[in-house]
């Protein structure tokens, strides 16, 4: 059985052994992933690997993804604590976390209703109250709450989902990984004056995104 010191310590070590030495410099995602406990969000048989270097199984065959990705994801956003960002796939509502750390309201949504009830409780328990999460197809976007200074998209598209460009606002930020099913690129496209400018992050392996401007199931 793990302590809490145990865990703080391996959050500490993720920090400067995984992230810093890969070009994670933004200091409040630095501190945002030394604080939320990764371990609450995957079951108790995981603890032990919660802040390992890879992606862990989250149930409904889906993943939470590598903590490498959540910070470089994280920090391509750029977040200085005022935005409203759109997140699509909660997931086991750890992303999530992070973001509600380092920004002013999260909105969340993710296809499977059995992970959004468990994300909601864990979220509601740690006192993380501005995230909104909804059961949904995230490819439509969430328009009621539109435009959104930033989206973070955790599962694969095959192109980039019309409705997140519709919801972006100017200077906005859509970090995406796109491709195909087994690989693709992590982009992030910035809503420019002159248009949209894409930049690649890197090469990524993500689940897939579902949905009516996705995948078919
Ligand atoms: N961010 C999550 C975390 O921190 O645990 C990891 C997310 S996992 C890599 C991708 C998630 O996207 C899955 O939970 C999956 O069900 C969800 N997903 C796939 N297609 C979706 C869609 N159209 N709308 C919302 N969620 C979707």
């Amino acid at each position: 059985m793990m302590a809490v010191q145990d865990f703080t310590k391996a959050r500490e070590r993720m920090v400067k052994e995984q992230l810093m030495p890969r070009g994670i410099c933004d200091p409040g995602v630095l501190a945002a992933m030394g604080k939320v406990p990764r371990h609450l969000f995957v079951e108790e048989a995981l603890w032990g690997d919660a802040y390992s270097d890879y992606p862990l199984p989250i149930g409904e065959r889906q993943t939470i993804s590598q903590p490498y990705i959540v910070a470089l994801m994280t920090q391509a956003l750029e977040l200085t604590g005022k935005e409203k960002i759109l997140e699509i796939g909660t997931g086991s509502g750890y992303q999530t976390a992070v973001l509600a750390e380092l920004s002013a309201k999260v909105f969340s949504i993710e296809r499977i209703p059995a992970l959004v009830s468990r994300a909601r409780k864990l979220l509601d328990q740690l006192h993380y109250h501005n995230v909104q999460l909804k059961v949904f197809d995230g490819t439509l976007g969430w328009p009621e709450e539109a435009p959104f200074d930033g989206i973070i998209v955790t599962a694969a598209a095959p192109k980039i989902p019309a409705p997140y460009i519709q919801q972006l606002a100017p200077q906005g930020r859509l970090v995406i990984p796109v491709g195909d099913r087994y690989s693709q690129t992590l982009l992030r496209i910035t809503k420019g004056p002159e248009g949209l400018v894409e930049e690649d992050l890197c090469g990524a392996r993500f689940v897939s995104l579902i949905g009516e401007h996705g995948w078919e199931d």
